[in-house]
């Protein structure tokens, strides 16, 4: 396999953007290398400008669940992009895809468009702080809600394979009022909320943490930070930008039985579009502007494409509700068969997953919070990648993601991916 062309585009991407890419992750800093220039997509797999064919295993970081191209989606954006592609004026689209996220997301009555899942997570935190009045939250260590300064504490993904500690341009002033806790720790939040007694507005968490790898709650442990909310008065927030459309169709809150008063989504709800939205109880979601005093908007928010991509993509997913059972099926299947493999080694490891949401860490024991996936082995990792992606099998560059199943994934893929995987280790 030879990647020459990626290898020139990304020392041509690099005189005129920084560091050649325009997200972070996508550059394999962690992992070392060259990062791989794609070309097109179709189904479950993707092709680099040297025309290589991957096993795609990020799916756009969420978004491709159905696959790349899924034609449907494909056909709807060519047929509205011929009606002009932004009015700044609103269209019926918008009407039909907020009673469409109403119908399948529980306690959503009202719901906001917005262009991505950071701006989704940073207004649900101002409406939340004009909501209650007060300006501290709570996030977990590991978890991501986005790149809107509150947020970039502790911070997992990029900020967390990248080693940084503080992030210069986000002032004290602002991060004062970010309170952290580890992930699946109820006394230290306990802890947190009798130290700010009266002060906190929000509890913000990834109901099923993906960007330190995949964490999944532990037993009572949402059921927890739900009793604390209710009890303080606290906005409990899922920030359901990577489980939302993914976990079922009503997301976490489906899927784990809690409710959240505030759910921010991003990634599946934009069919591979730029699209985010913030939703919830309308007690809360009529302080936003213009109904209410908090201040939100957006020259392209509801844009036309951006919904109708979306729109298709959340009508098959509620229309065909088999889709959440064979996804989970399929990451079980692969589950297995890197349990197999890895099992029969000496390399201590760890799968965590749910639903179509799977990782490897490479632990010797349970990973249930940020220190956890943080000291596992990720320089074993970094080989384990690599190996892969030689092979094909295109997984996310950093231990600290989790990795996304598409509908697209055959079962032949499946089995090819635990091949690669039985060569990986022993190289
Ligand atoms: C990706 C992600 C975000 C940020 O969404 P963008 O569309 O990249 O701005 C926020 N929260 C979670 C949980 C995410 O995974």
């Amino acid at each position: 396999m030879t990647t020459n062309k990626s290898k020139e585009l990304f020392e041509r991407a690099q005189r005129s953007i920084p560091g050649g890419v325009n997200s972070p992750v996508r550059a394999f800093k962690s992992v070392g290398g060259t990062p791989l220039f794609m070309e097109r997509g179709k189904g479950a797999y993707m092709y680099d400008a040297d025309g290589n064919q991957y096993i795609d295993y990020i799916n756009s970081w969420g978004p491709m669940i159905l696959g790349h191209a899924y034609e449907p989606v494909i056909k709807a954006i060519q047929e509205k992009a011929m009606l002009s592609t932004s009015f700044g004026a609103p269209t019926e689209l918008e009407i039909e895809m907020a009673e469409l996220i109403k119908s399948m997301a529980p306690n959503v009555d009202m719901v906001r468009m917005v262009s991505s899942g950071t701006e989704a997570c940073m207004s649900a935190l101002r409406l939340a702080r004009g909501y209650t009045g007060r300006n501290k939250f709570i996030k977990f260590e590991g978890c991501y809600h986005g790149h809107a300064d509150a947020f970039l504490v502790k911070a997992g993904s990029g900020v967390a394979t990248f080693n940084i500690q503080t992030i210069p341009g986000v002032t004290a002033g602002v991060s004062m009022d970010t309170l952290t806790a580890p992930y699946n720790d109820l006394p230290s939040v306990e802890k947190l909320v009798a130290e700010n007694k009266g002060e906190i507005a929000a509890i913000i968490i990834e109901p099923v943490a993906g960007n330190m790898g995949c964490i999944i709650p532990l037993s009572g442990y949402m059921e927890g930070l739900r009793a604390i909310c209710d009890r303080e008065g606290i906005v409990f927030i899922f920030d359901e930008v990577m489980t939302g459309f993914r976990l079922a169709a009503g997301g976490a809150q489906e899927r784990l039985g809690i409710n959240a008063d505030l759910v921010t989504y991003g990634k599946v709800i934009g069919g591979g579009m730029p699209v985010g939205a913030f939703g919830g109880k309308k007690e809360i979601m009529q302080h936003i502007s213009p109904l209410g005093n908090v201040y939100q908007a957006g020259t392209l928010s509801g844009n036309p494409i951006a919904m109708i991509a979306g729109y298709t993509m959340l009508k098959t997913l509620k229309d065909n509700p088999g889709i959440y059972k064979e996804l989970d099926d399929k990451t079980a299947t692969l589950h297995k068969g890197l349990d197999e493999i890895l099992g029969k080694g000496d390399v201590p490891y760890v799968i965590n997953r749910m639903g179509s949401m799977i990782s490897v860490h490479f632990s010797d024991k349970p990973v249930n919070d940020f220190a956890a996936a943080a000291s596992a082995d990720n320089a074993r990792f970094n080989l384990f990648f690599h190996a892969m992606l030689d092979q094909g099998i295109y997984l996310p560059p950093s231990a600290f993601e989790t990795w996304f199943i598409s509908k697209a994934l055959s079962a032949a893929d499946i089995e090819q991916t635990i091949e690669a995987a039985r060569k990986a280790l022993q190289a």
